[in-house]
């Protein structure tokens, strides 16, 4: 315990901890880049992660001095370039001539923030109601729009063009990626989603596992009977929404006695390393960081991501640890860097609603994802917290502040 407290005090008052903000482009634009910096600036905050392609988004906004509220369908907040090949992101329609990324690289430079590329990639509800031919597909045939398929070549070169024409047309520090894997799920909202059977994890694990033509090619290359694999996911939907299977069955248990869907799923995980291999390969100077943990960091693997493989490919990880506690939170950072094969680990923090609703909350939190190693801290973010929580950030970082 000396020691701890001993070990403690060094890292408070050498650490060089890094802070970053997640924020979008109108929270930038609306109050001034300049305005914005000054108070990131006194609250020990030096990096910017700017949303740059994303999902459809509503937010609210608490001390936004134009609007309360701001919705976007999921497009890019820059006019793509030329270097594209079938799918290409949608341009923001509310920006008109305006190139909101270029704006803010223009006014940032004469502040202290770096800026970082905050970067959505297969959840895009836009090019997948447009493109169903991209989808993930479930194990029944039907396109689920929220997520393209990263197993397609299509999907694959989109993911890779946007990430070069990122780090080309911007000076950007760091390039981090959201849902560049197989994103799924039942609750993510926007498509007021109507499940009233109860599927579990297994059954929703099993109704988001794409089953597209190219998901189903690369597994049969690999020697797995395919129509076995999908017929025995269907077959346990079916019997779990009926009532006839366990729901909260373990999803690694029911894959130990199923093993042609298992080897099913290590062959996405193949091809997602692939991926990231072409990501790699299309960032100059950037860092490269990925986004893990948004439903528990321990259940990558069902996002197709085998956190030592990819690894090789890029610089650093950031575990969402929006956790309510400081234990979750370093439980979460812990996990990662178990799990991560040398990769440095960042974090995210919420220091507010729903995961945290008090100053001091806050402050474990950060002090102990500090405590656990953590070199850079994101916390989300800038426009959708009240100005009070802004405040619970600036006096947490008080004690990392040089
Ligand atoms: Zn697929």
């Amino acid at each position: 315990m000396e020691y701890q407290s001993i070990k403690s005090v060094a890292q408070h008052t050498l650490t060089d901890m890094k802070a970053a903000m997640w924020a979008y482009p109108w929270d930038l634009l609306d109050e001034g880049v300049n305005t914005v910096a000054d108070q990131l600036g006194a609250m020990g905050v030096t990096e910017i992660n700017l949303a740059t392609n994303y999902h459809s988004v509503q937010t609210f906004l608490p001390h936004n001095p134009e609007r309360r509220t701001f919705f976007a369908h999921a497009s890019s907040y820059f006019h793509p370039g030329e270097d594209y090949d079938d799918v290409a992101p949608i341009p923001n329609e509310t920006m008109g001539d305006n190139d909101w990324l270029e704006q803010i690289v223009e006014q940032i430079q004469d502040t202290h923030l770096s800026l970082n590329s905050w970067t959505v990639g297969c959840h895009n509800s836009r090019l997948g109601m447009k493109r169903p031919d991209l989808t993930l597909e479930s194990p029944y045939g039907d396109p689920l729009v929220f997520g393209l398929c990263p197993s397609n070549p299509a999907v694959q070169a989109y993911l890779r063009n946007l990430v070069a024409d990122l780090d080309s047309r911007a000076p950007f520090e760091r390039i981090e990626l959201e849902t560049f894997d197989y994103f799924y799920g039942t609750g993510f909202g926007w498509h007021h989603e109507k499940y009233h059977t109860r599927l579990g994890a297994l059954g929703e694990f099993l109704f988001g596992l794409c089953f597209c033509d190219h998901c189903r090619s690369n597994a049969a290359d690999a020697g797995i009977d395919v129509a076995s694999a999908r017929e025995t996911c269907r077959t346990t939907i079916d019997a779990i929404a009926d009532g006839n299977f366990d729901s909260e069955r373990s999803v690694k248990e029911w894959l130990a006695d199923h093993p042609m869907v298992a080897d099913y799923i290590d062959v996405r995980t193949s091809t997602l390393t692939s991926v990231f291999r072409l990501l790699e390969s299309a960032v100059t100077d950037a860092e490269l960081g990925y986004y893990v943990g948004f439903f528990g960091v321990e259940r990558s693997w069902m996002h197709g991501a085998d956190l030592d493989a990819l690894a090789d490919f890029v610089d650093y990880y950031t575990v969402v640890a929006y956790e309510s506690s400081r234990d979750t939170a370093v439980e979460q950072y812990q996990t990662a860097t178990d799990l991560a094969g040398g990769a440095s680990i960042h974090a995210g923090v919420l220091p507010g609603h729903p995961a945290v609703h008090d100053e001091e909350t806050n402050s474990e939190i950060v002090r102990g994802l500090a405590d656990a190693g953590a070199p850079r801290l994101s916390f989300y973010n800038y426009g959708l917290l009240p100005e009070r929580n802004l405040t619970w950030i600036a006096n947490a970082l008080e004690p990392y502040s040089r």
